[in-house]
């Protein structure tokens, strides 16, 4: 199998009044593509800070990551910027989505950087993702106006329409109902499966943990 990522030795440090907490004390981890994997382990063991790191959202104090062969913190602030809008979806446990925007904007939101497509080209692609996700009638309504499964898949739309290879999603079930939960994994195993994409989260959810091709525990900010 291709490897996609490849975690050496990472260390994330936050200072914390006269005291530093030492979030991730040197994580090795590879991720295959096609890989769909979770990583599970108590509140504050440092998953959304080992998620972040990969994502390029933030900067280790020590150790590697490759994807593929590109090591991403040699990157500068516009590479990784491009990087990350191109090679990676995002989705988090609150859905980040902008309330002001309708369905259709907030899924092109990360198409803006984009500056060599049309304004019909990124209406066009955020309406092939939204169908994706079962939304295509409801382009034109605002967050608000939809539940928590639904607003969740705009954002896994939205994580979508750049066609990542690999996916970040940080306890996407998190503030879902259980049949809502479904549903949603469903629709993440459904791209994993059809689309190849790459799936890295992190949950508490038994119900996830049931369905995922590999679990990693993570416990104080190690591997265990
Ligand atoms: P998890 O996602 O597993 O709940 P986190 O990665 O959010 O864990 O946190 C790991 C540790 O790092 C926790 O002790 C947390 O309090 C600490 N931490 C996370 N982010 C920050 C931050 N921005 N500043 C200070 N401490 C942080
Ligand atoms: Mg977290």
């Amino acid at each position: 199998m291709e490897q996609l990522i490849t975690i050496l030795k990472l260390k994330k440090k936050y200072p914390l009044g006269d005291t530093v907490i030492e979030a991730l004390k040197g994580i090795d981890l590879k991720i295959y593509k096609g890989d769909f994997t979770a990583i599970v382990g108590a509140s504050g063991s440092g998953k959304s800070t080992l998620l972040n790191l990969i994502g390029t959202i933030d900067d280790p104090d020590d150790g590697e990551v490759y994807f593929k062969d590109i090591n991403i913190f040699k990157l500068n602030e516009n590479e990784k910027a491009k990087f990350r809008n191109e090679k990676i979806g995002f989705i988090f446990q609150s859905f980040n989505l902008i309330p002001v925007l309708n369905v259709l904007e907030n899924v092109k939101i990360p198409l803006l950087l984009n500056k060599k497509l049309s304004e019909q080209q990124r209406t066009d692609k955020a309406i092939e993702s939204l169908e994706e996700v079962g939304l295509k009638d409801f382009v034109y309504s605002t967050p608000n106006k939809l539940s928590g499964g639904q607003r969740q898949r705009v954002a896994i739309a939205r994580a979508l329409v750049n066609n990542p290879e690999f996916i970040i999603a940080d306890e996407p079930t998190a503030n879902l109902d259980s049949k809502t939960t479904m549903n949603v994994i469903d629709l993440m195993l459904k791209l994993n499966k059809e689309k190849g994409v790459t799936f890295l989260f992190s949950t508490h959810d038994e119900k996830l943990m049931d369905r995922v091709s590999k679990i990693i525990h993570i416990k104080d900010g190690l591997i265990l």
